[in-house]
């Protein structure tokens, strides 16, 4: 008797593990372990990846067929599967909803019908009478024409079109292959011009020693083909683009392959540029915000070898590269490399897990480093170079701190900022306008003083509630009474801060009607090549001033950009998380680095209603190195991380009490648990998120604080499965982060 072939299958749904399907016999030959492949689970058709190939007993047990594969070869290698089980169960997510995230679209095969046995005319003319659909299916092939299903699609309107289809090959009429669409000549993702050749070597910049010194730190780890981190500090302008890039090319000359990940896709055409301007034509861009047939191909041409380096957003550090022998990781702070839904990833820790496996380099790169990356590099885990001067040799510029509390000559512009970019205009230089939007911002402030309050237990700002009128903290769930005098300085004049400037542009064309002017959000650059667009108006003058949020503080060279004013500074010192400081120095760093980069000093002007605040004194001085050695004091005392490693539940139900109740039956069993692991475990919490209701459901979260080295995945994951059935309300969703970085 012969054993029927088998397949475990990882489909995109929460559950434990894989499930087992049956290869029907079409496939046998076919089907190899990393090719997609559609199957039907609870009434539905799911595509999944084949993640092991197995045989066993006929009828041992009843098992469902794969319907069909959707891929000609795999596109998961096994380097990415064994990196795809690590994020799975480090970040507690779906094994199939992680190889999803990894996967391209599908969208390069098609299904082609064609006639297999034609119906009798009685036959005929039974189907016409009974489905006349299924009858034009027919009278269309009858010609012996094979017909893409799309084709078909076109020309027959009903809604079941797939499932005539099916049903007609069930009763033989029709068969159908799959085929795989052509593969369009043209190339995507490449900066216009092609200079195949790459730049001529002798035309390179001759290297200034810090960067020679990154160059010859990092270099021999290329070499020996070994694993190893480094971190590269370096102000905005000092050259890490062009460290980047030498290192690339000792990869690729020595038969290796690069990746380097951006944080933004805004960010993509220029680097882009550079890299194609280097590398010629074996590059290739790949983000989310290109289509499905040009991600395909652009996945094919890696998997096909034909790419040296793939430049790219978050998902990119999955693509398909073989030989892999440096990640590159571009403003490694970036909160836009952890993705907000599961898997909740983060793309600069995935990067070092799969350079560990592939004995490839890393190099993250940033002015402003995360605390935990600068913590790491102290500690001699990771290699730590410094460029600590711009290239132009330009100074950085100067920064001034205006206080807001003193009256401001509009409400959103004070006399300085207003004097400041008039003698800009006088100058005939660019200005940036930053709106530091992002984020909750539903918080108190004394306009005299400044004073926010802040819980005495977690150190985050308290979130206003206009409804009770009550602050609460939003880690631990104290909470106190909102209050009408300020409690610091006993002003009445409380300042209730809730979403949104949107007065900034009103105010130009009001002031200043001369100037061209532009905003730049994600409402402006929705549309597919706006941005590039307008960037690119900006970098050429055509536009005079930029209003923005965080989009335009990174990464972009600007090189007429004279003044940056920063409307509000306080939304971000002011969040509800404990990274709220390290948060504010970053972006008013990155903000301020558009300022002065080529000929022309650059002037920045930072509003605020707390010029005191612990931030703003380290930006003005533009020292890293005093804000770690700060923020890191309060880490420590606070346990969070680098001292502590986090994992953030929220709990999501339509009812609130089912909400609560299942966080707090989360909290129980997490302390019971946490407390026989015998691990320094703290259950912080539960209390209602900041974002308390989305969409009609409730939201209540907590928050598990581990030491560094503690198993702190393994613990949730414990309580998760040891949950008590019974605590848990129905329609009850628990999101687990881990190592999160966003806590609203
Ligand atoms: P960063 O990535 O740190 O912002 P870049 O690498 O983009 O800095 O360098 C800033 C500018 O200086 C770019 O225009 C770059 O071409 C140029 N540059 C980089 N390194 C050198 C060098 N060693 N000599 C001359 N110009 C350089
Ligand atoms: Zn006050
Ligand atoms: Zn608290």
């Amino acid at each position: 008797m012969t054993e029927a072939l088998t397949a475990e299958v990882a489909v995109p749904v929460p559950i434990d593990g894989t499930l087992t399907y049956l290869v029907p016999a079409d496939l046998r030959d076919v089907l190899e372990v990393g090719m997609r492949v559609v199957v039907p689970l609870r009434g539905k058709l799911l595509t999944g990846v084949v993640v092991a190939l197995g045989r066993e007993a006929p009828g041992k047990r009843k098992l469902k067929a794969i319907r069909e594969a959707a891929d000609e070869r795999p596109v998961i290698t096994p380097q990415l599967r064994r990196l795809a089980a690590w994020i799975s169960d480090y970040y507690i997510a779906p094994l199939g909803e992680v190889l999803a995230a990894m996967s391209p679209p599908s969208a390069g095969l098609r299904r082609v019908y064609s006639l297999k046995a034609p119906p009798t005319d009685l036959e005929m003319e039974i189907i016409r009478a009974s489905d006349p659909a299924d009858a034009e299916v027919l009278e269309i092939l009858a010609d012996g024409r094979p017909r893409g299903y799309a084709t078909l699609r076109r020309r027959i309107d009903v809604r079941d079109l797939r499932d005539r289809l099916d049903h007609l090959e069930k009763e033989g009429y029709i068969a159908h292959r799959v085929e795989a669409q052509k593969r369009r000549s043209g190339r995507v993702g490449q900066a216009p011009g092609d200079l195949s050749g790459g730049l001529a070597e002798a035309s390179r910049p001759v290297l200034t020693p810090s960067q020679q010194a990154a160059l010859d730190g990092i270099g021999p780890d290329l070499d020996r083909d070994s694993f190893g981190v480094s971190l590269l500090l370096g102000v905005t302008g000092s050259g890490k683009t062009e460290v980047y890039l030498r290192l690339m090319d000792r990869a690729i000359k020595s038969g290796k392959r690069a990746i380097y990940l951006v944080p933004e896709i805004g960010l993509t055409p220029q680097i882009m540029a550079r890299v194609s301007e280097r590398f010629g034509d074996r590059c290739a861009l790949l983000h989310s915000r290109l289509t499905k047939a040009q991600r395909y191909i652009t996945w094919q041409r890696i998997l096909d070898g034909e790419v040296d380096v793939v430049v790219g957003a978050r998902s990119a550090v999955f693509a398909p590269v073989e030989n892999l022998g440096i990640v590159v990781v571009d403003e490694e702070h970036d909160t836009s490399y952890k993705q907000q839904e599961s898997p909740r990833y983060n793309a600069r820790d995935v990067a070092i897990v799969r350079a560990k496996g592939a004995g490839a380099v890393v190099v993250l790169g940033s002015a402003t480093p995360t605390i935990e990356s600068y913590h790491k590099a102290l500690e001699g885990k990771y290699g730590l170079y410094e460029l600590p001067e711009r290239i132009s040799g330009g100074t950085l510029p100067e920064v001034r701190v205006v206080d807001m509390r003193s009256g401001g000559a509009s409400d959103s512009f004070s006399k300085e900022a207003e004097e400041a970019v008039r003698q800009s205009v006088g100058r005939e230089e660019q200005v940036l306008l930053f709106l530091n939007r992002r984020g909750f911002s539903n918080y108190v402030q004394c306009r005299d003083c400044g004073l926010v309050p802040r819980c005495r237990f977690c150190y985050v700002s308290l979130t206003y509630h206009s409804g009770r009128k009550d602050l609460r903290c939003h880690y631990c769930g104290y909470t106190e009474r909102g209050f009408e005098v300020c409690p610091k300085c006993g002003s009445a004049n409380i300042l209730y801060i809730g979403h949104g400037t949107q007065r900034v542009e009103d105010y130009v064309a009001e002031h200043f009607p001369e100037v061209t002017c532009a905003r730049f959000d994600r409402d402006a650059t929705r549309r597919k090549g706006s941005a590039e667009t307008l960037l690119s108006d900006f970098s050429e003058g055509t536009v005079r001033f930029l209003v923005g949020t965080q989009m335009i503080a990174k990464g972009h060279d600007f090189k007429r950009v004279g003044l940056v004013v920063v409307v509000n500074a306080d939304v971000s010192m002011n969040l509800p998380d404990f990274r709220a400081g390290e948060r504010t120095f970053q972006i008013l760093t990155q903000v301020a680095g558009r300022a002065g980069r080529g000929d022309i000093p650059g002037k920045v002007v930072i509003q605020t209603f707390n010029p005191e605040h612990h931030s703003l004194a380290y930006v003005t001085g533009h020292d890293f190195k005093g804000f770690y050695v700060e923020e890191t004091a309060m880490r420590q005392e606070l346990r969070y991380p680098p001292f502590a490693r986090l994992v953030r539940i929220v709990v999501e139900a339509p009812r609130y009490a089912s909400a609560e109740s299942a966080a707090r039956a989360v909290a129980r069993t997490a302390s019971r648990l946490g407390e026989k692991a015998g691990g320094k475990i703290d259950v912080v919490g539960p209390s209602r998120a900041p974002l308390s209701k989305i969409k009609n459901v409730y939201r209540w979260h907590l928050m598990i604080k581990g030491d560094a080295g503690a198993n702190i995945s393994g613990l949730v994951r414990k309580v998760l499965r040891t949950l008590p059935e019974g605590d848990l309300p129905e329609r009850v969703r628990i999101n687990v982060d881990v190592d999160p970085q966003v806590m609203i």
